[in-house]
């Protein structure tokens, strides 16, 4: 086995071992494998060893690799920031998109998502933790644009995502628990015709944390790829 297929098989254990603690199934959380700055080569490993769904935060070095990728049935998400001059490129080569945080964002990308495809599968960005400059919308704002992105005719809301800031285990987990909540509470509300079902936190750090606060995706890179040079 490659050593990515080795990566993978302990990933999935730790995920195992997470849902096993908190008592959830393991088919509860779904694993998002993260390939920036890899090339296609070591995207084919993680395929051969049974990953579908891949993660890509530079939209350009992403449509390059799908190109490369063509002859797999590869899921793309993207999870990186969406400039207005990007959102063609991520409507028509994207299965997912992570990051979207504001109304025009969104609306661009319905307008442009190609008919003959899918809607887009959207979660909108939460800045959680409140980091000044920090790319999402702040937490009291999630409900009322998720209400409008819901709308959009291309697109499928699916749910939330979070990137809080490193911290301690104690932290990660009161920080996750907070975007759990505030997930929570949206589905509560009545705003949204169909619930939200993805919540979109965790990494190779903090994914135990972010199961046990209840993610239902992990995105993770270094844990199955390796150290990105920087
Ligand atoms: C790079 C990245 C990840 C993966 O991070 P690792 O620490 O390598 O697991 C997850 N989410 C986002 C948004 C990222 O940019």
């Amino acid at each position: 086995m490659t050593t990515i297929g080795t990566n993978l098989q302990d990933v999935h254990q730790r995920i195992a071992a997470a849902c096993a603690h908190a008592q959830r199934r393991v088919n509860e959380v779904t694993l998002l494998a993260v390939s920036k700055t890899f090339g296609p080569q070591a995207v084919r490993e993680a395929h051969a060893a049974g990953q579908a769904a891949f993660g890509e935060n530079y939209i350009q070095e992403a449509v390059e690799k799908m190109a490369l990728l063509a002859d797999l049935p590869l899921q793309w998400h993207c999870i990186g920031p969406v400039q207005s001059n990007k959102t063609r490129l991520v409507a028509t080569h994207f299965d997912w998109v992570h990051t979207v945080d504001r109304l025009k964002t969104a609306q661009r990308l319905s307008d442009q998502r190609p008919p003959a495809l899918a809607p887009l599968q959207v979660c909108i960005q939460v800045n959680i933790d409140g980091g000044a400059n920090k790319a999402g919308v702040v937490p009291q704002e999630a409900a009322a644009l998720a209400q409008q992105v819901a709308a959009l005719p291309r697109l499928q809301l699916r749910g939330l995502m979070a990137i809080p800031e490193p911290a301690s285990a104690d932290e990660a987990l009161a920080v996750h628990r907070a975007s759990r909540a505030l997930f929570d509470q949206i589905n509560r509300s009545g705003l949204l015709a169909q619930p939200l079902d993805t919540l979109s936190i965790g990494m190779s750090a903090d994914l135990e944390a972010a199961v046990r606060a209840g993610s239902t995706m992990v995105r993770v890179g270094s844990a199955i790829f390796g150290s990105r040079a920087r």
